[in-house]
């Protein structure tokens, strides 16, 4: 019986310094309820008073032996394992990283920063007004009385009876005016409605950008001085600018602001329909009742207005044809810009 103890003892410890992972198998084998060391210990009720403690002190020998193997390379194992896991789980920093799909600024958020841009450039602070406005701030001071087409409830969005959503963002300037003492020098961008179908050159919902200027002694000069700056700046140091005589409530004198094509310098091509220049903006000098409206005395100070369409301007700069492109929203269309 001691050899067969001895022999135990050499194959358990043999087994268990020759694993590479798990020993709880060679654990069961050799020291489970039915394992072999198990077995030899049972069998010693045939022993002789004398063997017993002798056989007993062997077994109990065998058996801290196999433990002490145990637990020495399971912890050599568990070593190993750490070693492997970091070598397999390296994280190499120095990888190309997956870049995130960025996207870019929409060609009307586009063009309304880069002319106001310009305007600040030239001494320009921005003023806003809320897009519900008054009926007498989107029309009576502004110069359109009760009997003007444009206030007709086919082509605006009334909330109420004397709230609607502004036709333009003129209104701006009456509490502007009401707000400061001139000089004042400010433009004014943001959304406008207008009760339209849709088409291509037509939306319910659209931008302005408002310019005013009040000071003494401001003229007709100021105003063509500083749009023709502009759309220098904004669409290239040839650019022409003509100004047509119009009518617009607002103003007077009126005029309409045409810079040259700077795709074909004016010879005329697809852009500008051949004609060679390209309507952008309506401007004027304030009218003397719409500085009355806004608290200004018309014999001590003049000022001038212009108001232009940033879709026209986007439009123009991208080269798009259709207003409607622009709020579509099609990802694959506004990657192009
Ligand atoms: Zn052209």
């Amino acid at each position: 019986m001691k050899s067969q103890l001895e022999q135990i003892k050499i194959n358990a410890v043999a087994e268990i310094n020759a694993a590479e992972t798990s020993l709880e198998e060679i654990r069961i084998k050799y020291l489970g309820k039915k394992g072999e060391l198990t077995a030899i210990l049972r069998g010693m009720g045939s022993l002789s008073h004398e063997e017993r403690p002798i056989i007993g002190a062997i077994a109990n020998e065998v058996r801290n032996s196999i433990e002490e193997a145990l637990e020495i390379r399971g912890a050599e194992l568990k070593k190993l394992a750490l070693a492997k896991s970091l070598v397999d789980e390296k994280l190499d920093v120095t990888y190309n990283a997956v870049n995130p799909v960025a996207g870019h600024i929409h060609p009307i958020t586009r063009a309304l920063e880069r002319m106001t841009e310009i305007f600040i450039d030239m001494g320009f602070s921005v003023a806003e007004g809320p897009e519900v406005e008054t009926v007498t701030n989107n029309f009576d001071a502004l110069n359109a009385p009760a009997d003007h087409p444009s206030r007709d409830f086919q082509d605006t969005f009334y909330i109420t009876e004397s709230t609607l959503l502004r036709t333009q963002t003129s209104p701006v300037q009456i509490r502007a005016m009401r707000g400061m003492t001139p000089p004042i020098r400010i433009i004014s961008p943001g959304r406008v409605y207008r009760s339209d179908v849709a088409d291509a050159s037509h939306s319910p919902m659209f931008h302005q950008l408002e310019g005013l200027v009040v000071d003494k002694g401001i003229t007709m000069g100021d105003l063509k001085g500083i749009l023709s700056q502009f759309a220098k700046t904004m669409f290239g140091p040839e650019t022409k600018t003509r100004f047509r005589p119009h009518k617009f409530p607002v103003t007077e004198p009126s005029a309409e602001v045409d810079v040259s094509c700077f795709v074909c310098g004016g010879k005329g091509c697809r852009l500008c329909k051949g004609e060679g220049w390209m309507e952008i903006l309506g401007s004027g000098m304030v009218h003397p009742e719409v500085l009355r409206a806004g608290g200004i005395d018309p014999d001590i100070y003049t000022g001038f207005a212009f108001g232009m369409g940033v879709e026209r301007v986007a439009m123009v700069m991208s080269g798009i044809d259709d207003l409607r492109l622009l709020f579509e929203n099609d990802a694959r269309f506004l990657k192009q810009f």
